[in-house]
Order: structure tokens, then C-alpha cells, then sequence
């Protein structure tokens, strides 16, 4: 008996009543692009309220061919956990012999069944497939049942034609499968907290556009390269990516230079309105409905909840902070976790420092920060800057 088959549970997507047949299939589809991009031969089915995929006779049963299912599968958004499984028919001989051939070698004292029954029609209560098979188990291989405190489980999934059984469950992110909740543009700078709140996004449906804004050729190349390197790390959440990079050199220093003295504290701020204001545009072109940023309160002096106040101003699409509650240290583990970390901590320069103020204004009140726009000629900034964006697909 080989483990052929990958039974797949989604968790959240089963609630959202009328929505389940698109969040289903969006998740099919992002199961179906995520193996074929690795070139996996495999066959995917709906069945009873899980996806099963069955894998190709030749599949490497050993820790060569099922790990890299496992890295592909552990990345798909939407997927609670999955398992490798045995099928057999919805018989009970049959159930208790694959139950014996999954528990036999393996080293243990104690064990418990765990039966589940999308089928209702077969014969017998999951309590009773539970006392059937765990009496040929222990008349077998002379165990003992703990429900409790087990050294081994054996699950068994009752579906309309098959039944599936294993011993080991892999969780997942769970989240909505991407693309169901519609598109956004992520701000990502290259630092260590757009990346993850651009996952963040991801990890509730979104289809995520990346916009990069940089200073190059005042600054080097690697900058542009880090982001490029992030997206990519990101993909195997969404398989495809796109980059806006945004040159943002001269409209920094046409701020520069109408910020002279007392007004130079104001210069952040006014920079991330630009942002968003070409951001906004970004989304327009897209048809995103959010801007995505890694702000968290109180993080930098660009964070107050003043300046975030005064910076929202700048547009009309709604802004969304998904690390806006995180603590640094929570933020660093996610991004190690999600593999963006060491990639972020390299050094890097996306904007020209000589552009930043000494003392950036903690509480820019939003009357002065106009008054300096006034001086501007804000729509020709934005639009020179737009011209001059460079689209690169991942
Ligand atoms: P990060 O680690 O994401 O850079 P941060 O804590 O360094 O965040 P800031 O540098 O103030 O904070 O940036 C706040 C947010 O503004 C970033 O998370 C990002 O969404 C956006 N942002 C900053 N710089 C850029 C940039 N060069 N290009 C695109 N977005 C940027
Ligand atoms: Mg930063």
C-alpha cells in the first residue's frame, strides 16, 4: 500500500456560506499552479468537502519527492493542514486492514482512532468505526487505547466513494486563498516590515502589486535588487509578482530644496504623501482597492499617529497597516519565518539619505504640511515620477 494521495482540508473558506463554491476554487487553482510550477504530476479532485490530490505512480514515496510537496502545499494560502494518505473502499474489513498496515513496525504504546464521516450514509457512527477498528488494533498488535495521552493516531475519512486514512497531519497558514478578496498595492521598501505586512495581505485573499520607490542611480543598484529578491521569496504565496519601481530622486529633491530650515522636519512626511499619492494612482491603473504599508505605531518618528493622520490625508483609497498592533520582535520572527528576514537586514539605501531631515517633525500638523504643498506643483511631481516607472514581473 503506498501513500498516493494528499487529502487537503481548508478551514475558514467552508464559512462563507454562498462565497464557497469561488473561495473553492480559487483554492483548487492556486493548488493546481502551485504543483505544476514545480512540475509535480498529480490529479486533483473535490471530494466531500476536501481536496484530494493523487499523486503520480512514480512519485517518490520517500523524503526526496513527499518533502517537496510538503514545502509547495505548506505555502498554499488557504490550506488548514494536509496529510498523505492511503485510500481504500468505504468497506469495514478493508478500513481495519489499512488500519493495521499504518500502525504496523511503528513504534508505540498507546493509540486512539479518530474516524470522520462526510458520508452519511455509510453504516456505521464515527464513534462506531472508532470501537471496530480500534478492537482489531489492539487484538492485533496488542495495544492500548488512550484518547488522551496517544502515541499514535490513526485518522480515517469517510468520503462518498473512498476511504482515506493516515497518521500525521501538516499544518498550514490556513487564511483565504489568494486572489478571493481582490487586488491591493503593497508600499515595499526593503526593509524588514513591508514584506511582512505585504503576507499579511496575502494571507486574507489579496492579490498583491508591489511599489517601490527608489533613488537610483544616486543609489546603488542592490536596492533595486533586495526588492526584486523579496517579491520572488514572496511569490510562493502567490506564485506571480509584480514590481512598480518608482524613480523618486527628483521629487525628493524638489522637496528638499522647498523645505529649507524650519520647514526640513516636515520632509518624511511630505515624502510618504507623495507616496501614496502615486501609490493611489498605482491602484487606479491596477483596479486595487487598498494601499498596503508596514507602518506600526510609534515604530519610527514617521509613525505617530499624528503623522499617519496627516500622511493619510494625501489620498482617498482606503490605507490598510496590517503590523499596525506588532511589536518589533513579533514582526522579525514572521519575517524569519516567511524567509524575507535575512534578505531585509542586508544593508541598503533606498532613498537618498541626503535628503532626510536631522529632526523629523513627530506631530506634523496637517495645515503646515499643506502649506509647504502650496509651493509644489504636486500633480506635474506625480505625474513626471509615473512616467518614468519601470514595470518588472517576477
Ligand atoms: P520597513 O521595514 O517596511 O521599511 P520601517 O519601519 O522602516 O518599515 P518606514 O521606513 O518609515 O518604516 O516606512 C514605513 C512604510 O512606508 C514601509 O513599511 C513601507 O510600506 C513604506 N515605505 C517606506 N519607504 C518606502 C520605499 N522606498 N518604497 C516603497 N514603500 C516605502
Ligand atoms: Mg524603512
Amino acid at each position: 500500500m503506498k501513500f498516493k494521495y494528499v487529502v487537503i482540508h481548508y478551514a475558514e473558506i467552508a464559512l462563507k456560506g454562498n462565497n464557497r463554491g469561488f473561495f473553492e476554487d480559487a483554492l483548487k487553482n492556486n493548488i493546481e499552479k502551485a504543483l505544476k510550477k514545480e512540475s509535480i504530476k498529480f490529479l486533483l479532485k473535490k471530494i466531500s468537502g476536501r481536496f484530494v490530490v493523487e499523486l503520480d505512480e512514480e512519485a517518490d514515496e520517500g523524503e526526496k519527492g513527499y518533502k517537496k510537496i510538503s514545502e509547495i502545499l505548506k505555502n498554499v494560502i488557504g490550506i488548514a493542514h494536509f496529510s498523505y494518505a492511503i485510500k481504500c473502499p468505504c468497506e469495514i474489513d478493508a478500513i481495519k486492514d489499512t488500519a493495521v498496515f499504518l500502525l504496523s513496525g511503528k513504534n508505540f504504546n498507546t493509540f486512539r482512532i479518530s474516524a470522520v464521516r462526510a458520508d452519511k450514509k455509510f453504516p456505521w457512527t464515527s464513534q462506531q468505526i472508532n470501537e471496530i477498528v480500534g478492537e482489531r488494533i489492539i487484538a492485533d498488535l496488542k495495544k492500548n487505547v488512550s484518547l488522551k495521552n496517544f502515541d499514535a493516531e490513526v485518522i480515517i475519512e469517510i468520503t462518498t466513494r473512498s476511504a482515506f486514512l493516515y497518521t500525521k497531519k501538516f499544518g498550514c497558514i490556513g487564511g483565504l486563498p489568494v486572489g478571493v478578496s481582490g487586488k491591493v498595492v503593497s508600499l515595499i521598501s526593503g526593509g524588514i516590515d513591508s514584506p511582512v505586512s505585504s503576507f499579511y495581505a496575502m494571507k486574507r485573499g489579496c492579490e498583491v502589486v508591489f511599489v517601490h520607490f527608489h533613488s537610483f542611480p544616486y543609489t546603488g543598484i542592490e536596492s533595486l535588487e533586495k526588492v526584486k529578491t523579496i517579491v520572488k521569496i514572496l511569490d510562493k504565496f502567490q506564485f506571480e509578482g509584480k514590481i512598480y519601481f518608482v524613480p523618486f530622486a527628483d521629487l525628493q529633491r524638489e522637496i528638499f530644496v522647498n523645505t529649507a530650515g524650519e520647514f526640513e522636519r516636515f520632509r518624511i512626511v511630505l515624502y510618504r504623501r507623495f507616496m501614496l499619492r502615486i501609490a493611489e494612482k498605482v491602484c487606479e491603473k491596477e483596479d486595487a482597492k487598498a494601499i498596503i504599508t508596514g507602518d506600526a505605531i510609534g515604530q519610527v518618528a514617521s509613525q505617530t499617529l499624528e503623522n499617519i493622520k496627516t500622511i493619510s490625508e494625501a489620498c482617498l483609497i482606503s490605507i490598510l497597516r496590517p503590523l499596525i498592533g506588532f511589536d518589533k520582535e513579533e514582526i522579525i520572527n514572521k519575517a524569519k519565518e516567511i524567509g524575507t528576514y535575512e534578505i531585509s537586514i542586508l544593508p541598503h539605501c533606498d532613498t537618498c539619505t541626503r535628503f532626510m531631515p536631522k529632526h523629523p517633525a513627530t506631530k506634523a500638523k496637517i495645515e503646515i504640511v499643506k502649506k509647504i504643498e502650496k509651493n509644489l506643483d504636486v500633480e506635474k511631481l506625480v505625474e513626471d515620477a509615473l512616467s518614468k516607472v519601470e514595470i518588472v514581473e517576477i
